[in-house]
């Protein structure tokens, strides 16, 4: 078999044949040809026989590697005019409009990219981590399929904290999928108002919307999906509670070291994580750590009897009536406590107990919604280098989305 046949076989790009195979010092260099003799538009399935002027453009990809050999492909392309697109250099079908990487190379990346930490697919792939957002994003428009917010019938919206807290991304879950469906930048009305425009008409079908507790999400919400129940996600209320748990701690901690007991404070530091875990995920030490506060009892063991309380009200096996009767006893428990970000709590939860029981009606899947909302942050932490939200936007897509990734040798069948 000839070099350039057995590259071509090798490589495996559609509609190219090769021409030459050179080696350079770091790289081998495979020219290809068209072979196609018709010039096709890079955005729709417009072909024309005829090409727009002589102009050449010199184009080049990266492939997948060769062994330790990046490989680089390069071909000359042609001028096209679309009706609808307009003049640009004709499409190829074996990479992305706009792409110096094959469809291939940057399928991998995209699959790397929800496995893997930045470090990891950096050293692999060689290239920087913005490249990687770039070429993700174009995965992800390519994929998200816009019949994805079709048949949308209960769904949560919520924010989520990117790049170190001062940025955020809304998200919108379907929950009866158990997939991020939506996603853009900011948390206003005004980004939910842009998601029910991009709803339409669809938004009458909505059944539930499940929020946090800001008023944002809920005014957009009364406004395009009237006829919908609007719910409280538990593990928002469960979070507001364990967040009034860290404060009093916090203070309690402040009051030891003000007092120049510094023993006793440096102790009570480790206490933090004690707190904030579940009591059955305790190791032997933590569970010591705890039985010390129970025994103290104290500012810091009300408030931790208290968030756990809050826990127990979302138990999955109960009811509308006993959570709302738990519900009323723990929020004139919290309002006695004299703890006074669990004062606040209980009036937050009086103010949306109809949406929090609502949930609880609607057998929302609050394990489900929160655990995806977790992954969602993870990906988020990740998506931290990126400077573009559409990057950070597609890796969570690409994450959680109703999006199936195929590795290369997947879909060479
Ligand atoms: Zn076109």
């Amino acid at each position: 078999m000839r070099v350039c046949a057995a590259f071509s076989r090798l490589l495996r790009l559609d509609g190219v044949w090769v021409r030459s195979v050179s080696f350079a010092p770091d790289r081998v260099l495979v020219t290809v040809a068209l072979r196609r003799r018709r010039l096709v538009c890079a955005h729709c399935a417009f072909s024309t026989p005829s090409r727009e002027n002589v102009q050449a453009h010199e184009s080049v990809w990266r492939h997948l590697d060769l062994g330790v050999w990046r490989l680089e492909i390069r071909a000359t392309l042609r001028r096209v005019r679309c009706p609808v697109h307009g003049a640009h250099v004709e499409g190829v079908p074996f990479a992305r409009h706009g792409a110096r990487f094959t469809r291939d190379f940057e399928d991998l990346i995209a699959w790397l990219a929800t496995k893997s930490d930045r470090t990891a697919i950096c050293r692999l792939v060689r290239i920087d981590w913005q490249t990687v957002g770039r070429i993700i994003a174009r995965v992800a428009g390519e994929q998200l399929d816009e019949r994805r917010l079709d048949d949308l019938f209960e769904i949560g919206i919520d924010e989520i904290a990117w790049r170190g807290g001062h940025r955020y991304l809304t998200l919108v879950t379907d929950h009866d999928a158990g997939k991020i469906v939506w996603g853009a930048e900011g948390r206003s009305a005004k980004v939910a108002d842009l998601f029910y425009a991009e709803l339409g008409e669809r938004a009458t079908q909505l059944r539930a919307v499940s929020l946090d507790m800001g008023a944002g999400y809920a005014k957009s919400t009364r406004e395009h999906a009237p006829q919908a129940t609007i719910c409280i996600d538990p593990f928002h209320v469960v979070q507001l509670a364990t967040r009034a748990l860290d404060e009093v701690r916090r203070d309690y901690w402040n009051t030891l070291r003000t007092a120049g007991k510094h023993d006793a404070a440096k102790r009570f530091k480790g206490a933090r994580w004690v707190l904030l875990k579940n009591p059955s995920d305790h190791t032997d030490q933590q569970a010591r750590m705890l039985r010390r506060l129970r025994n103290a009892g104290g500012a810091v063991w009300r408030a931790l009897t208290l968030k756990e309380a809050v826990r127990a009200i979302f138990a999955p096996d109960l009811d509308v009536d006993d959570v709302r009767a738990l519900i009323d006893r723990l929020a004139s428990r919290a309002s006695r406590s004299r703890l006074k970000p669990f004062i606040r709590l209980a009036k937050t939860i009086r103010k949306h107990r109809d949406g929090i029981l609502a949930a609880v009606r609607l057998k929302i899947n609050n394990a489900r919604v929160e655990a995806l909302n977790n992954k969602a942050r993870l990906i988020t932490r990740r998506a931290y280098g990126f400077h573009s939200a559409r990057a950070a936007l597609a890796l969570i897509h690409l994450s959680c989305g109703p999006i199936t990734l195929a590795l290369p040798h997947e879909n060479a069948a």
